[in-house]
C-alpha cells in the first residue's frame, strides 16, 4: 500500500514538473534573427543585426535607431545648417560674437569633449578645429592634384593652434548655451561624435524593449546583450586589419553589451612625397599622429570608445594604458609591422591572442 502511494506521489511529481516545463517552453520567447542596414546619417553605412519576436518589433528599434541618428548628425554637424536648428556650426560661426542656445544633446556632447580631454591629457580636443581645418584642406587639395600635395606650413597651424584652447569653450548649462570666446576658434568633433550619437541611439532602442543587437555605424559598434542563435554567448566582431586593410581581420574578439570603436591610420589620409598623412592630428606636435597602424578599444559606451580610440592612437602605448584603467576599458595597439600589444583584459575576449573558448562563425 505504501508503496503505492509513492509510486502516485512520484506520478504526480513528474506529470506537475512535465507540465511546468511545458508551460515554461511555450511561454518562453522565441527570437528571430533579423538584419537591415543603412547609409547617410554621419556619412556612414549603418548595420544593424537584432535577434526580435517579430519583424515588425525588430523595424521598430531600426526606426528609433535610425531617427535618432539623423537628428544628432545634425546638431552634432560642423559644415552644414539646418532649417531651425542650431548645431555646432552655428556656435563655430558664432565665436566671439555671442553664446548660442543650443539643444541638451549638443550641452552633452560638448561637456563629454571637455571632459576627454581632461582624461587624456590634451590629446583629444574638440577645439582644434582651426588646426583641423588646415589639415582638412591641404588632405583635400592633396587627394585632388596628388603630384602638387603638400604639407601645411608650421607657421600656419602654430597660429592655428593659439586659438585651439579648449577653455575658450564655455558651456552654460543653465542658460543652455555654448559659447567659443575668441573670433578664429571653432569645434571639430569628428574624433567623439559618431560614437556618442551611436550610444544615445541605441539606448533609446534599448527603453523601447531592444534587448539582442549588434549596430554597426561605420566601425562604432555596441553591442547589446549577446546573439540568440543558440551557438554562442557573445558576438563575435571583427578587428580590421590596418596593414592589410579591405576586408582582413587581423583578430576577433567576443563581447556582451560591450562598445568597440577603432582609430587608424588607413580610413583617411593623403600622401606626400611618399609619405602618408593620416587625419588625427597629435595636439603637441600638431602632426599627424604615427605612432601606430591602428588602435581599437573596447568601453562600456560607444562614447567612450571612440574618444579614447582617437587619444591612444595619439600617445604612446604606456600613457594609454594608465588613462585606460582610470576611465576602463581594454584595447589592442596593432604596430606598422603588424605587431600587437594589448591590455591583458583583451587578450581575455581575443580569439587570436587569447583565453575565451573559440566560439565560431563571426557576424
Ligand atoms: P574616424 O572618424 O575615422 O572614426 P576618429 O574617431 O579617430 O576616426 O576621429 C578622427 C577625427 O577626429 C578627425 O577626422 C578629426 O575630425 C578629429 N581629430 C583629429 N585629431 C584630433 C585631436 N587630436 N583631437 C580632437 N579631434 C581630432
Ligand atoms: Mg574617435
Amino acid at each position: 500500500m505504501i508503496g503505492m502511494v509513492t509510486i502516485t506521489r512520484n506520478i504526480i511529481k513528474i506529470t506537475a514538473l512535465c507540465l511546468m516545463l511545458a508551460a515554461l517552453c511555450s511561454c518562453a520567447p522565441k527570437y528571430a534573427r533579423f538584419e537591415e542596414s543603412f547609409t547617410g546619417e554621419f556619412d556612414t553605412y549603418t548595420v544593424i543585426v537584432g535577434y526580435a519576436h517579430s519583424k515588425k518589433e525588430f523595424d521598430g528599434y531600426v526606426k528609433i535607431i535610425r531617427d535618432r541618428l539623423l537628428d544628432l548628425h545634425q546638431k552634432y554637424d560642423i559644415y552644414n545648417s539646418y532649417e531651425g536648428i542650431n548645431n555646432i556650426k552655428t556656435i563655430n560661426e558664432n565665436a566671439g560674437i555671442s553664446p548660442v542656445a543650443v539643444d541638451k544633446d549638443i550641452i552633452e556632447l560638448l561637456k563629454f569633449g571637455k571632459q576627454a580631454y581632461d582624461d587624456t591629457n590634451g590629446a583629444v580636443n574638440i577645439a582644434l578645429g582651426p588646426v583641423l581645418r588646415i589639415w582638412h584642406s591641404y588632405r583635400n587639395m592633396g587627394l585632388e592634384d596628388p603630384e602638387n600635395a603638400k604639407l601645411p606650413p608650421v607657421y600656419a597651424l602654430r597660429d592655428a593652434a593659439e586659438l585651439s584652447c579648449i577653455d575658450g569653450l564655455l558651456i552654460d548649462e543653465v542658460a543652455g548655451t555654448a559659447y567659443l570666446t575668441e573670433k578664429g576658434m571653432s569645434l571639430d568633433v569628428g574624433a567623439v561624435a559618431k560614437g556618442f550619437a551611436v550610444q544615445l541611439a541605441v539606448n533609446d532602442a534599448k527603453e523601447a524593449g531592444m534587448t539582442f543587437a549588434l549596430v554597426n555605424a561605420g566601425g562604432d559598434v555596441v553591442s547589446v546583450g549577446g546573439p540568440r542563435d543558440g551557438i554562442r554567448e557573445r558576438w563575435a566582431i571583427g578587428v580590421q586589419d590596418p596593414i592589410k586593410g579591405g576586408q582582413d581581420i587581423f583578430d576577433t574578439v567576443y563581447v556582451n553589451d560591450a562598445s568597440i570603436a577603432t582609430s587608424g591610420n588607413y580610413q583617411r589620409y593623403y600622401t606626400v612625397g611618399g609619405k602618408r598623412y593620416n587625419h588625427i592630428i597629435d595636439t603637441e606636435t600638431l602632426m599627424p599622429a604615427e605612432r601606430f597602424a591602428s588602435v581599437t578599444v573596447i568601453a562600456e559606451g560607444s562614447g567612450i570608445a571612440d574618444m579614447l580610440s582617437t587619444g591612444l592612437f595619439i600617445l604612446p602605448v604606456d600613457e594609454g594604458k594608465a588613462i585606460l584603467s582610470k576611465a576602463g576599458g581594454e584595447a589592442v595597439w596593432i604596430h606598422h609591422d603588424g605587431t600587437a600589444e594589448m591590455t591583458p583584459g583583451y587578450e581575455k575576449i581575443s580569439k587570436t591572442f587569447g583565453g575565451l573558448p573559440h566560439e565560431s562563425s563571426c557576424v
